[in-house]
């Protein structure tokens, strides 16, 4: 059975030179999957084919003969017998491939073909649909996403090089067309697979991403292949510290990022404290330092923010996947504020790995075991989840109580955010993640959290 791997995201993240890199190390055949889309736009340039036509293209699609051929482990494209590799490279082959893409003929027309060298070799290939639909039971599957800013300005840089007179700008709002038409269209749109582990490249080099995901990668097969060697049962003993490396020193926040994140922290509290008279309690329990997890009760899809207010450092979170669908300007500020998507009920584990990431970027980690909000303010059972996470990274772990009466709180109502002293690692007393040392630390965390509300509920 050949290993597929499987790297999607948006134009220009670096997808395709760090899989080139890797397949070489790897031993595995690369398979650019943009360059099929390419090699078609091609075709119909060439042939005056009009590719807002679908109809078009679709019937067009009969004299496509793409072969795919390697030359000292580099992939080539053959089209109709011609070597067209170098000549899809342009910028109006690109918006072409990105309007050809759309049409679901062209898709299905290439999916065999992706398919059959998938089955037939150790691949790494990359596009934007390769862990949703052309290998959605890939191996390892990455999602690699970095600012459009920063695509651009790295396109830019490429095209320059190659003498092409595009302008940043210009650049830059076909990064941003492409991107919208390839998440836009209703065949196969861009988004992350179920079960890949995201990576933002913005603020790495070529080399730190490389070697981000070659982490993931192995880290992945490592799981995998025990996993297919372990008992089911045992199988949850397997989280235990795959790869995942304890937050030692992490690394400190960007200065410029903190000091606009402190401005923004400062008009959100202003707006909620003209909305809601809010109460912050216990304050000195705080670690401003960064890198802890922050354990709270869920009352609202505004706890994140609202138990972001009193500290220093952001926190990241988890959040459900249809917040990311709201409103532009809540979307923009959940994310600036440092929430990441998570599949509910998928199991995945890649979210450990993500936490983790956050937590040893300097972020620090908020975290509602509950999962599901509380209605009427009852805290609910939680879930392991959140002391797998203060095993791995051996951090400590400060309670938070989010109080207010009702199902959600109206105008000017008392809301109280309350902070516990936080558990330090060595109290949680985890030497291993077997799952009966986790329900321990879980009911210690959530019986923290728990004695906060109490304490909380009566003072509104
Ligand atoms: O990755 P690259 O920029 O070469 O891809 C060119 C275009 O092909 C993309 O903008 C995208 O619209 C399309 N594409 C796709 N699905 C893939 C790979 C590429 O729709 N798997």
């Amino acid at each position: 059975m050949s290993i597929n791997i499987a790297i999607d995201g948006p134009s220009g993240a670096g997808k395709s030179t760090i899989a080139k890199m890797l397949a070489r190390k790897m031993e595995y055949v690369y398979v650019d999957t943009g360059a099929l889309y390419r090699s078609i736009a091609l075709y119909m340039i060439r042939n005056g084919v009009d590719m807002q036509n679908s109809a078009e293209v679709a019937e067009k699609l009969s004299g496509v003969d793409i072969r795919l051929a390697y030359e000292n482990g580099s992939q080539q494209v053959i089209l109709c017998g011609e070597n067209v590799s170098e000549l899809i490279r342009t910028p109006e082959i690109s918006m072409g491939a990105s309007k050809v893409s759309a049409i679901p003929e062209v898709r299905s027309f290439l999916l065999d073909l992706q398919k059959d060298i998938a089955q037939k070799n150790n691949i790494i290939m990359d596009g934007r649909d390769i862990g949703t639909v052309v290998l959605p039971n890939a191996d390892v599957k990455i999602f690699l996403t970095a600012s459009a800013e920063k695509r651009a300005e790295r396109r830019y840089k490429e095209l320059h090089e190659k003498g092409d007179p595009s302008t940043y700008e210009e650049v830059l709002a076909d990064i941003n067309r492409r991107d919208y038409n390839d998440t836009h269209r209703e065949t196969a749109p861009l988004k992350k697979a179920e079960g890949a582990v995201e990576i933002d490249t913005s603020e790495l080099t070529l080399e730190q991403s490389a070697q981000a995901i070659a982490e993931a990668i192995e880290k992945r097969l490592k799981l995998k292949s025990a996993e297919k060697k372990q008992e089911p049962s045992a199988r949850r003993e397997m989280l235990d510290f795959s790869g995942i490396r304890p937050v030692t020193d992490p690394k400190k926040y960007s200065r410029v990022k903190l000091f606009f994140y402190t401005i923004l922290r400062a008009i959100v509290t202003l707006v909620y404290k003209i909305k809601f008279k809010f109460v912050i309690v216990g304050k000195e329990n705080i670690v401003q330092t960064g890198s802890v997890v922050i354990a709270s009760n869920h009352r609202t899809d505004r706890d994140p923010i609202w138990g972001s207010l009193a500290v220093r450092t952001p926190c990241s979170y988890m959040a459900k996947e249809e917040l990311f669908k709201g409103p532009k300007p809540f979307v923009a500020l959940i994310k600036f504020m440092g929430a990441f998507p998570v599949e509910r009920g998928s199991g995945d584990t890649g979210v450990i790995g993500t936490s983790i990431e956050k937590l040893q970027i300097g972020r620090n980690l908020m975290i509602f075991p509950e999962g599901t909000r509380s209605k009427d303010g009852k805290l609910g059972k939680g879930k392991t989840g959140v002391a797998l996470i203060a095993a791995l990274a051996q951090v400590p772990v400060v309670p938070m109580a989010i109080c207010f009466k009702g199902e959600k709180p109206k105008f000017r109502q008392k809301i109280i955010i309350a902070y516990g002293k936080a558990i330090r690692p060595d109290e949680l007393k985890i030497s291993s993640s077997d799952l009966r040392q986790l329900k321990e630390v879980k009911k210690k965390i959530m019986g923290s959290i728990a004695e906060l509300v109490d304490e909380n509920v009566n003072k509104l």
